[in-house]
């Protein structure tokens, strides 16, 4: 396959629609050179203030997301590991839940990831937690956070469906010179392991890397839509609420005069034209954390909710280290593990993400075709998944992906 040219401007990420707003480019280059921005469209991109050196445009062609997915490296596949096709290098796949009822209500499933991140601080194994949360001062946004005390890690509880850029100040947090866990999407998992291979620091201070299963990132339109619907003004708000607080819990609205929505997640995400889902999430090779210590899903029959639950996670862990935070947390009392998995039970709860990276494969070869840049991905067996559908299976996605492409999608304009 051959390599994309390298990189001359950032923006050749970003026409492609391969960019998915992790942030690294603006770490990498400095907030003198660039900044990330909202675009009128309602994705968080980054602007160039000034030319970038050609060093510094290696360093994000070597790191970005939307430059390069390998899955987990090499080196952390430890011997004892399983590779299943779909979904990647396993030690565990369990249900588990937050055993603190609190923290298992407010999380988006079952507060595994909170639970995980207070029990990796309060037991001392990491000085703080690199996540996001909503925007203190604009809730419907989503902010970079660092979590030093248990009431950060909650302020930080739950889904951000929107755009988020958790890695912004990366390197100022490496910086520090001590422990961290990171809590990111896939592709910001992906971003920094592959930052890991430029910065020594990232394996010298991230101890802990875990992500969730995801689905794909709305631009901000799909949450001011909501907005629009309801007759409310962002400045009005003080609280956007994607769900949570029950699982799935209900999208929450609150303005600053004391006037309050809720909308059931299945009205919320009823119609998937209305989702308005980033291009890189649609080609996305790694959408279940194959590059993370652990994975956290959700675990509805069928992929999802007819209704409330207590709130159920899927968790594979996918290194030693993984393995071992579930076991500790687990016995320290953090979490409760109550039921051993398979990957075909995952297949049952996610049949949207065994269809996708079945899929990717074809979509990418179109774009790749119609000369759009696209990730260089290795390791994630996107070819042998490919190979599992049938030759007019595959001729029928790459020809769905070229209309789009026709039709002018992928494609963003320079920001
Ligand atoms: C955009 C998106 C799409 C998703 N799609 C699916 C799906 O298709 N299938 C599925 O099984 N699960 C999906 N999820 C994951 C699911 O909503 C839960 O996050 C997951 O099950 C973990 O639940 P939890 O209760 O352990 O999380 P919590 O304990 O609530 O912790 C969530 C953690 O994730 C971090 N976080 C939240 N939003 C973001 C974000 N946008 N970017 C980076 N970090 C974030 C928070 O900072 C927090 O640390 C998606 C999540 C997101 C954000
Ligand atoms: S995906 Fe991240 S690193 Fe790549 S261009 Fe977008 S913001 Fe920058
Ligand atoms: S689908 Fe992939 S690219 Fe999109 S937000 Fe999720 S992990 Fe990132």
């Amino acid at each position: 396959m051959k390599s994309p040219p390298p990189l001359a401007h950032l923006d050749d990420i970003v026409s492609s629609g391969m960019c998915i707003g992790c942030g690294l480019c603006e770490s990498l280059a400095g907030t003198d050179h660039v900044r990330m921005r909202m675009t009128p469209e309602g994705r968080l991109r980054p602007q160039t203030l000034q030319q970038l050196s050609e060093a510094t445009l290696g360093a994000i062609d070597r790191t970005c997301p939307g430059s390069v997915a390998s899955g987990l490296p090499a080196e952390l596949h430890s011997p004892d590991v399983v590779v299943d096709d779909v979904w990647g290098p396993y030690h565990d796949v369990v249900r588990a839940y937050a055993a603190d009822s609190d923290i298992r209500f407010r999380g988006s499933t079952g507060g595994v990831l909170t639970a995980l991140a207070l029990h990796l601080l309060e037991s001392g194994s990491v000085a703080f937690i690199a996540h996001v949360s909503a925007d203190p001062a604009q809730p419907m946004r989503s902010v970079a956070h660092v979590s030093e005390s248990r009431g950060d890690v909650l302020a930080a509880a739950g889904s951000r469906y929107g755009p988020a850029a958790p890695l912004t100040h990366i390197s100022s947090l490496l910086d520090r010179g001590q422990p961290f866990a990171f809590v990111g999407k896939p592709c910001d998992v992906t971003a920094l392991r592959n930052l890991a291979t430029v910065d020594g620091r990232v394996d010298r201070f991230c101890r802990y890397m875990l992500t969730l299963v995801c689905g794909g990132a709305s631009e901000l339109g799909k949450s001011t839509d909501v907005l629009d619907s309801l007759g409310i003004a962002e400045e009005e708000l003080s609280v956007f609420r994607y769900r949570g607080y029950g699982n799935p819990g209900k999208t929450r609205i609150e303005t600053r005069d004391g006037r309050a929505e809720e909308l059931a997640y299945n009205d919320m995400w009823a119609d998937e034209n209305t989702w308005r889902i980033q291009y890189r999430c649609k080609v996305c090779p790694d959408a279940i954390g194959e590059a993370a210590d652990l994975a956290a899903s959700d675990l509805w029959p069928g992929g999802g909710p007819t209704g409330e639950d207590a709130g159920f996670n899927g968790v594979i862990t996918r290194t030693g280290a993984g393995s071992r935070l579930l076991a500790e947390a687990a016995a320290a009392g953090a979490l409760t593990v109550d039921q051993q998995l398979t990957p075909r039970s995952l297949d049952e709860a996610q049949p949207h993400q065994v269809r996708k990276k079945r899929a990717v494969a074809s979509r990418l070869d179109a774009l790749r075709d119609a000369g759009r840049r696209v990730p260089q991905v290795t390791g994630l067996r996107i070819r042998t998944l490919a190979e599992t559908r049938s030759e007019r299976e595959r001729a029928e996605e790459y020809a769905a992906t070229a209309s789009r492409i026709a039709d002018g999608q992928f494609w963003e304009p320079s920001s």
